[in-house]
C-alpha cells in the first residue's frame, strides 16, 4: 500500500525523482539530501510502513539486504573506512519522515560526524531492574 500524502512513497516509487544508487522490486536506495557524511543514503521500501513496529518481518529483512548491497558499493567505490546503520522510530528518536527508512552512513577516518551516543554508568541494580521489567 502506498500513502498519497507520503513523500517517501512518491520517491520510492519514482513519482519524484531522486539520486538512486540501488533499486530492486521492493526497495530504492537514494542519497540523503542532508547527508551526515559523503554518500549518506536511505533505504526506502516501496510500500508504506510507518516504522519498525509496523513493517512486516520479510520487508525488514529485505531492507537490511538492500542496505548491504549499498554498503558494498560504497566500500568499493567511495573507499569508506566504516559504516553506521541508523534507523529512527518515533519523534522521540528523531524520526522526521514517518515512512520506514534505514540510514546508511559511510564513515571516514577523522570525519568528525556526530552519530554515536554518550555511554552512561547505571548501577548493577538498575541494569537488573530494567531486565526484569522487559522480560518479566
Ligand atoms: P529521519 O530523521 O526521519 O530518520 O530521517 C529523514 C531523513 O530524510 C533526513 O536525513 C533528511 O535529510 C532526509 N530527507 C527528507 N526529505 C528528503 C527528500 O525529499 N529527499 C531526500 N533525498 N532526502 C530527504
Ligand atoms: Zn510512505
Amino acid at each position: 500500500m502506498k500513502n498519497d500524502n507520503c513523500i517517501f512513497c512518491k520517491i520510492a516509487n519514482g513519482e519524484i525523482p531522486s539520486r538512486t544508487l540501488y533499486e530492486d522490486e521492493r526497495y530504492r536506495v537514494i542519497l540523503d539530501m542532508g547527508p551526515a557524511t559523503r554518500g549518506h543514503a536511505l533505504v526506502l521500501p516501496k510500500e508504506h510502513f510507518e516504522n519498525l513496529y509496523e513493517i512486516p518481518d520479510d520487508w525488514a529483512a529485505g531492507a537490511l539486504a538492500a542496505a548491504k548491497k549499498a554498503a558494498v558499493l560504497m566500500k568499493d567505490k567511495l573507499g569508506t573506512d566504516g559504516l553506521n546503520l541508523v534507523q529512527n522510530n518515533g519523534e522521540a528518536a528523531g524520526q522526521t519522515v514517518m515512512h520506514f527508512h534505514m540510514h546508511i552512513i559511510p564513515r571516514y577516518k577523522n570525519d568528525n560526524a556526530h552519530i554515536l551516543w554518550k555511554p552512561t554508568s547505571p548501577s548493577a541494580e538498575e541494569l537488573d531492574d530494567v531486565l526484569r521489567q522487559i522480560t518479566g
